[in-house]
């Protein structure tokens, strides 16, 4: 679970985040919305510390991660992050790009290691892509590797930043399928996204963002189906 309260986040004079409160359950998905520049990404990258909230507290799984004594490796292995760029390492295969994390981080044995790749390869439809090297892969297979990538540490939950939004619109769909699977075996999933159709079947909340501000958040059926404030329906006039 994912609790934020009272998270402001500025980079000098310019103020990102405004305020944000926001909890996600455990298992549940929420999908974050909103105009480019609304601070969605900052929002996802102040959970696990890429960047330190300015003020405000986070909690993740139990510890509060902007308490300044923690330790803050121990609290990243637990969130899997996926971002737009896939960000594999180009001379290593599919394979190793999943273990060596495995290794390095949580010190398990090359066997084990393998083991759990081969496991979270195959939950995103790649087994038979086991030796090939990035360059060699589709982007929406990459991506469905750094998915796996990210399994692999077993995580408590999953951040995701707009992580079909460098595809070919041909490869976008089985990013997304990974993605809806993962959420029906109870992830727990915070979802920066414009797949709208994805934020409507599988989210269990959406929240849109504008300016730094949760302007509303509800189910899908209310936030995008029948949103209550003009700034929301103006956005979605444009993206749907
Ligand atoms: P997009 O949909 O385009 O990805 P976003 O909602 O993710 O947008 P953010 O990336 O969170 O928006 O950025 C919010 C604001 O913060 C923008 O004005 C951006 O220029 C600014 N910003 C983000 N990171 C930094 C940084 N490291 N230094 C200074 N300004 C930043
Ligand atoms: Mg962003």
């Amino acid at each position: 679970a994912i609790r934020i309260e009272g998270l402001h986040k500025s980079f000098g004079e310019l103020e990102v985040l405004k305020g944000i409160d926001l909890n996600v359950r455990r298992g549940e998905v929420v999908c974050v919305i909103g105009p480019s520049g609304s601070g969605k990404s900052t929002l996802l990258r102040c959970v696990n510390l890429l960047e330190e909230p300015t003020s405000g507290k986070v909690t993740v799984a139990g510890t509060e991660v902007t308490d300044p004594d923690v330790d803050i490796d121990r609290v990243r292995r637990r969130i899997g992050m996926v971002f737009q760029a896939f960000n594999l390492f180009p001379h290593l295969t599919a394979l190793e790009n999943l273990t060596i994390a495995q290794r390095r981080v949580l010190g398990r044995d090359r066997e084990s290691a393998e083991r759990t790749a081969r496991h979270n390869l195959e939950r995103v439809g790649l087994t038979d892509k086991e030796t090939a090297y990035p360059a060699k892969l589709s982007g929406g297979q990459q991506q469905r590797v750094a998915i796996a990538r990210a399994l692999s540490m077993e995580p408590e939950l999953m951040l995701f930043d707009e992580p079909t939004s460098a595809l070919d619109p041909e490869l976008v769909g089985d990013v997304l399928a990974v993605m809806r699977r993962l959420a029906k075996e109870g992830m727990t999933m915070l979802v920066v996204t414009h797949e709208m159709s994805f934020a409507r079947e599988v989210a269990d909340r959406v929240v849109f963002m504008d300016d730094g501000a949760i302007v509303e958040e509800g189910t899908p059926a209310r936030v995008v189906g029948d949103p209550q404030h003009a700034r929301t329906r103006e956005f979605l006039a444009r993206v749907l």
